[in-house]
């Protein structure tokens, strides 16, 4: 970090700020410029924050230089990393797709889900058993009962589950029923409360993007989960609110090269709530590969009209299966299988 002096600080005031980064164990180096006083303090600068500086008198600004997230920067990994999910790699050269209902509604929509879902190819499903609803008055899942059909459809056709956790009372029972990857919705990504508890397990995190989030801010929030020893994190872009109305949310192709080069974690992508309509989103799951996303979580149902959550949005089995037919292409042309 460096802080900056006014033009004309006084030693004392020099002082002051010396003395404050050596209180918390760093060492300060003081370079005396013809006009400024520029102090740099030396030592793990993650301890310190600009708020402690700006406010001393003769300060005129501080900041930091090394990223504020380390155990899932780049810096700190150059190699991509790979999560293993139950044996299945997400990450590196297999592109996953992650494919079921918004919702777990009955034991015949999951059986069926999951029989499409794997006959499509895929190795991992979602749904939801626990929703994170905008009305009370909707639908708010199954709850454990929804845990409980989502293992067992799932078991049947070897499928890995990835289902998303709201309140962590509920890890024990998440942890009980076997789920593969906890998925921490765009409404959750700054509970940091939450955060610290997944970062406590060992099971693969899907943590998606804050409707409002910053790729800082993002970044950030995994280094919670990562800070306390869980670092199977997966990034997924879900899209983000703008002033555009004509879609749900705009899927932000532009942070999957960006957090590539950040964070050496597996980046997948949700188009179905960026586009929040199912005639969009083939085209945006083969942007998003195109770009270089490791994966997709791809909502479908065995009978969208009928779905309970999210019905616009649900790809039918047909249109799933085509939809894997085309990325197939997208993933080999840049070198990867799918
Ligand atoms: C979901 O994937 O079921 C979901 C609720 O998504 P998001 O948190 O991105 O809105
Ligand atoms: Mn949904």
């Amino acid at each position: 970090m460096i802080i900056v002096m006014n033009r004309g600080a006084t030693e004392d005031q020099i002082g002051a700020v010396t003395s404050k980064i050596q209180s918390f164990g760093l060492d300060a180096n003081i370079s005396r410029g013809t006009e400024r006083t520029v102090i740099g303090a030396i030592g793990d600068e993650r301890k310190l924050d600009p708020e402690m500086f700006d406010s001393l008198s003769g300060v005129e600004y501080s900041m930091h230089i090394v990223k504020q997230y380390k155990i899932v920067s780049r810096e700190s990994h150059r190699q991509d990393s790979i999560i293993d999910v139950g044996g299945i790699p997400v990450g590196g050269t297999q592109v996953q797709v992650i494919g079921g209902p918004c919702s777990v509604e009955t034991q015949e929509q999951m059986d069926s889900a999951a029989q499409h879902v794997g006959a499509a190819g895929c190795k991992l499903m979602r749904g939801g058993a626990f929703k994170p609803r905008t009305s009370p008055y909707t639908f708010q899942g199954n709850g454990e009962e929804g845990l409980k059909m989502f293992r067992k459809a799932a078991d049947k056709y070897k499928l890995r589950i990835v289902t998303e956790l709201m309140d962590a009372r509920m890890l024990d029972t998440f942890l009980r029923y076997d789920v593969d990857v906890i998925q921490i919705g765009t409404r959750s990504m700054q509970n940091f409360e939450l955060l610290k508890e997944v970062g406590r397990i060992n099971k693969p995190v899907i943590l998606k993007r804050g409707m409002s989030a910053t790729v800082s801010e993002w970044l950030m929030a995994a280094e919670y989960i990562a800070a306390g020893g869980n670092h199977n994190i997966i990034f997924c872009e879900r899209g983000i609110r703008t002033f555009e109305t004509a879609y749900r949310n705009v899927m932000d192709v532009t942070c999957i090269p960006v957090l590539k080069k950040e964070t050496h974690l597996p980046v997948i992508v949700d188009p179905s709530h960026a586009g929040g309509k199912a005639w969009m989103v083939p085209a945006l799951a083969r942007a998003a590969i195109a770009a270089g996303a490791d994966g997709l979580l791809v909502e479908t149902h065995p009978n969208p009209c009928e779905a309970w959550c999210d019905a616009d949005q649900a790809l039918n089995p047909q249109e799933f299966q085509d939809l894997m037919g085309s990325l197939r292409g997208i993933a080999e042309v840049i070198g990867r299988n799918l």
